[in-house]
């Protein structure tokens, strides 16, 4: 099984395709957040929307549903709209579905001739609390983590936690630092794909290079980097994490090797 960081830039990025990630199993392909870009990016590695069995959305900003209405509407035309065994599952948090159909319905809720829902273009599979799903033999647990809130509230967001040949790994999506808060789930996992913003002014909303970079040298030891901004970017090894994920980078579980070192 391998994890491909389609993309690996910030939500506007113009460089590095957004921050989707592809596991590619022998069983299928299960997209991790499926943006904008997703269909340029899958394509890169010569793969079309009928390759994606099952997706996965962390939470509900465009550059991690934005291509959902190009995925949804192509297996449906090709193929899911005379057998329906052939939708993507779509495996998203319980609290997210209706607001999932709410973003999508403007493009998606009506076909020639009928009205569609979330289920026509997708196997929908909502993950209840404290859940999780399966892929290809592997259970994945879904981490809340705070990302941004609704006035009082935290709009719902959430990570993976995985393991897959004695490699637990956990993927934060978008996500602030949360130092405390997160240390439980950081200590689950031997490597730790994050969140990481790299722009001058700080949205906030997601971990900034500049609080990271403070964090104790063990858990910046078992990060790698991703999500940032285009233009230059600081020396994150010699400040002690794994490395900048690149666009394309793949990490393979047969290998463990590449979760250690950069590959070119
Ligand atoms: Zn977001």
């Amino acid at each position: 099984m391998k994890l491909i960081f389609l993309g690996t830039g910030s939500a506007f990025t113009l460089d590095n395709y957004q921050s989707n990630i592809l596991i590619d199993a022998p069983e299928g392909r299960l997209l991790i957040d499926c943006g904008g870009d997703a269909r340029r990016s899958l394509a890169e590695h010569g793969l079309a929307a009928a390759d994606i069995s099952e997706v996965y959305i962390s939470h509900l900003h465009a550059d991690h549903i934005g291509g959902l209405e190009w995925l949804g509407l192509t297996t449906y035309f090709s193929g899911s709209k005379d057998d329906p065994s052939l939708r993507p599952g779509l495996h998203v948090h319980h609290t997210l579905v209706d607001d999932l159909w709410l973003s999508l319905h403007g493009g998606m809720g009506t076909i020639q001739g009928r009205v569609a829902k979330l289920d026509t273009y997708f196997d929908v599979q909502p993950i209840e609390r404290n859940g999780g799903f399966t892929f290809a033999g592997t259970e994945f647990r879904t981490v809340q983590v705070v990302h941004y809130y609704d006035g009082f509230e935290i709009v719902p967001t959430y990570g993976l936690l995985f393991e897959k040949s004695g490699l637990p790994v956990f993927i934060t999506t978008d996500a602030q630092v949360a130092p405390n808060q997160m240390n439980d789930f950081r200590d689950m996992a031997d490597f730790i794909f994050q969140d990481c913003e790299t722009a001058k002014f700080w949205s906030t909303v997601h971990a900034h290079y500049d609080e990271l970079v403070s964090l104790d040298d063990e858990v910046k030891g078992r990060m790698w980097l991703y999500d940032y901004q285009d233009g230059e970017k600081p020396d994150c090894i010699e400040d002690g994490f794994l490395g900048w994920i690149e666009k394309g980078q793949v990490f393979d579980f047969n290998d463990p090797e590449s979760f250690r070192r950069m590959i070119k």
